[in-house]
């Protein structure tokens, strides 16, 4: 399975998982014009099975009514963001899911588990059969839940979204720094590192999203998650606002097998 980030943070999320049959969109923060051009840029056809929304903040849902009707694409939601989202065009195909159910999109195995937001909020698990993807975005702390819920992912796609510090002495109201830190906020570096510090040994990749432009920096970001990965063998990768990057979720024996073939 490959993973390709389209976009991430405040101005707009996205995020395609690529199978061999089944691509999936994973939050709607591009529009048609610009998920086609960056799929076509690396050698994808412009074309989704699905679409799903993770929550109905405007960055992961701005785009879902649009980019549906142009892909001809099923619009999948918690029972709970459905109900957010309010009606839509009767030619967009809508469905439910409840906030702990499996369910499918082509050949892709999808579960989620709700998260703590300001807003209904679900991580997912994504598997092909073969490869495993967690994705935990827009969360104000880890739950013992979503610790399992990721667990053995080959590769984890993780909000770290700012630096204490920064947050507490940036430009923003109170009550905005008091919503991001909050137990329904986001992800900051130390909550991030804290996770990534117990991650098992089956995750070879960890691609850190949603870093807020004001409130963090790449680098700091970055440093946090080196050291809670120091000597791991993990591949780090830290998701620029507009990608695309494309990552790889092989998994760790399939990788191994391969080098073996050169070595
Ligand atoms: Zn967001
Ligand atoms: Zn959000």
């Amino acid at each position: 399975m490959r993973v390709v980030i389209l976009a991430s943070g405040s101005e707009g999320n996205a995020t395609v998982f690529v199978s061999r049959t089944t691509q999936l969109l994973v939050d709607a923060g591009v529009g048609p014009r610009v998920l086609a051009g960056m799929l076509k840029a690396i050698g994808l056809e412009p074309r989704l099975d699905a679409i799903v929304i993770t929550h109905a903040h405007a960055d992961h849902v701005g785009h879902a009514a649009k980019l549906a009707r142009k892909c001809r694409a099923p619009l999948f939601a918690s029972e709970e963001t459905s109900r957010e989202l309010g009606p839509l065009s009767s030619s967009i195909a809508r469905r439910t899911f409840g906030p702990r159910e499996r369910f499918g999109v082509g050949e892709l195995e999808l579960r989620p588990l709700p998260i703590p937001h300001d807003a209904a909020q679900v991580s997912l698990r994504i598997s092909d059969g073969s490869a495993s993807c967690g994705l935990a975005t827009d969360l104000g702390e880890v739950t013992a839940e979503l610790e399992e819920h990721v667990a053995g992912v080959d590769l984890l796609l993780l909000e770290s979204n700012h630096d204490e510090k920064m947050l507490a002495e940036g430009p923003y109201a109170p009550f905005l720094k008091e919503r991001i830190a909050g137990a329904k906020g986001h992800l900051s570096n130390a909550q991030a590192h804290a996770l990534l510090r117990r991650l098992g040994p089956r995750t070879k990749t960890v691609a850190l999203l949603h870093l807020s432009r004001t409130n963090n920096r790449p680098e700091l970001a970055r440093e946090a998650a080196e050291d809670a990965l120091r000597g791991r063998g993990v591949a780090l990768h830290v998701a620029p606002p507009r990608g695309p990057l494309v990552l790889d979720a092989a998994p760790r024996e399939v990788a191994r097998g391969r080098l073996d073939l050169f070595d």
